[in-house]
């Protein structure tokens, strides 16, 4: 039976009873998905997912005050992959899921001494609009000059796997890389664009370089519909969410998983494989009894993996210790809709690095999605840290608060202290996709070829997008499910 089948993005395939153990290590949404996936592929197998916090989603989390609805982490999959829609959908609630409310001008980008709207048309690096180009206030003449002049830069003849910071200065000229393209980009990898790897994170972009010679070309060949003409930012249309936010994904997810006996506050310390081929899993904890496995996915963060890993294989665990993460926090701030001194109907606002400040970006959820503020009340997810100002992260939560409250007012003026704050810091949550990353996730999948019964999944693989996640979550169920069956 080819693998390939048992790999949809939902729940409703049951194939084959086993009586075996398996092992999910890590209840965030991958490890969620791929206890889901190893329910439906194996009714009969004892599940056990092993989480050291105290609750499921990892961290998807979402936070109810005073009649706001707070996300933590994630406020939106998109439907691009669709991993996460169609396992919405075979679960039975598409019909739970937003679309994001229509506004004038999405996305807005900061510059010295203001904030101008993201040219329409400007998707991450993708100019779908010329004239709108042409007519934007973030670049001078030159720069949009060279911007466009795209067009006639050759594409790359080395097939090597170059930085975000190169590809980009190189097709569309430094200024529009430091005040357009680093910025849209960096609020989504928040990662350092010189060692961001294009081949891991925006194929595409490559793949349109080689198949029409520049972005420019491959933009006119796909002869972009008015409505993509006119989006600008990231691709809003695509966005998702939960009408209650996104631990309704997390509760459907566990939901889903049925019968698997999850165990909170269980922190695996290491995995073991004993010469019989069964796997053992011990806690960092005394009185928690070993587990023993027919076998084991690891879908914790990566640093945990590799140090979980360490007896089984030394150099499976060196290449996942080679995947670094980055921290971020994210500070969400409540006004009033009068505190604002001019209005903001955008979804939100993202500072370029070059002009030293102390915030990535600005998401307003209350402008976004329908239900996160009361009514007259803004609620603003400030993000901070991340690749480049990790340290940022080490700040008190007053200390964060009151630095996204200066860098919001400096960017739309606002009146008096927010009625609500709600600070998270996420150490190293966020994998960086560093040049060379692919080899490596190749490298670890050659691995653990050796290990048929032990599989990986989580952001630090693939793709840090939540639709991503789940796909590896369910991967690695099917490989293990068809290894288990096999066997
Ligand atoms: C601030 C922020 C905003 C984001 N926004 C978006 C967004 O809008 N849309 C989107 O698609 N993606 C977004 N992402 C990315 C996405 O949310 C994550 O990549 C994804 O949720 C990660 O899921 P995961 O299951 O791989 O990992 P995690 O959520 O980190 O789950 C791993 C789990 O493993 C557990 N664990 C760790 N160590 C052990 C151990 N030793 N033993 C047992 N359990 C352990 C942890 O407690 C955790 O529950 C965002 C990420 C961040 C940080």
């Amino acid at each position: 039976m080819g693998v390939s089948i048992l790999l949809e993005p939902t729940y409703n395939r049951r194939m084959s009873h086993s009586d075996k153990t398996v092992v999910v290590v890590g209840a965030g949404v991958a490890g969620l998905a791929c206890a889901g996936k190893l329910r439906s592929l194996l009714p009969d197998a004892k599940l056990i997912l092993l989480e050291k916090s105290d609750h499921a989603g990892g961290i998807l989390q979402t936070h109810r005050e005073s009649k706001y609805l707070v996300e933590l982490a994630a406020d939106m999959f998109t439907t691009e992959p669709n991993d996460a829609l169609m396992l919405c959908r075979s679960l039975g609630h598409e019909t739970d899921l937003l679309t994001t409310t229509p506004v004038k001008q999405r996305a807005y980008v900061a510059t010295k001494d203001s904030i101008e709207p993201v040219p329409a048309g400007f998707s991450l690096m993708l100019p779908a609009n010329q004239e709108a180009v042409r007519a934007t206030k973030i670049l001078d003449n030159e720069g949009i000059t060279r911007l466009l002049s795209e067009v006639n830069v050759p594409p790359a003849t080395e097939l090597h796997d170059e930085d975000f910071q190169s590809f980009v200065v190189r097709r569309f000229g430094q200024q529009a890389f430091e005040r357009l393209v680093q910025p849209l980009v960096s609020g989504i990898y928040t990662a350092d664009p010189r060692k961001l790897s294009m081949r891991a994170t925006m194929q595409r972009f490559i793949d349109m370089e080689r198949e029409h010679g520049s972005l420019i070309a491959a933009s006119l060949a796909a002869k972009a519909s008015s409505a993509d003409r006119a989006a600008s930012g990231a691709r809003y249309d695509l966005f998702r969410t939960p009408r209650d936010g996104m631990g309704s994904l997390v509760n459907w997810l566990v939901d889903a998983a049925d019968t698997a006996d999850l165990r909170f506050n269980w922190p695996v310390e290491r995995i073991e494989l004993r010469p019989n081929n069964r796997w053992v899993i011990h806690s960092s904890q005394s009185n928690d009894e070993p587990v023993d496995a027919d076998a084991v996915i690891v879908a914790t963060p990566v640093s945990s993996a590799s140090q979980m890993l360490s007896s089984v294989s030394r150099s499976l665990s060196d290449q996942l210790s080679a995947i670094k993460s980055a921290s971020c926090a994210v500070v969400s701030l409540a006004f009033d809709v009068n505190q604002l001194r001019r209005p903001f109907d955008g979804y939100g606002i993202v500072v370029p690095a070059f002009l030293k400040r102390k915030l990535i970006a600005a998401s307003f959820s209350s402008n976004k999605f329908p239900g996160r503020a009361p009514e007259n009340k803004v609620l603003i997810r400030c993000f901070v840290g991340g690749a480049m100002q990790g340290e940022l992260v080490d700040l008190s939560d007053r200390q964060l608060v009151e630095l996204a409250l200066a860098e919001l007012n400096q960017l739309i003026g606002i009146d008096g202290v927010p009625e609500l704050d709600f600070v998270c810091c996420w150490k190293n949550a966020m994998p960086q996709y560093h040049v060379g990353h692919l080899d490596r996730v190749e490298a670890i999948e050659t691995e653990l070829d050796s290990f048929p019964t032990l599989a990986v999944a989580g952001n630090a693989y693939r793709g840090v997008g939540i639709p991503v996640c789940i796909r590896s979550g369910i991967t690695a169920a099917a490989e293990i499910a068809e290894s288990l069956l096999n066997n």
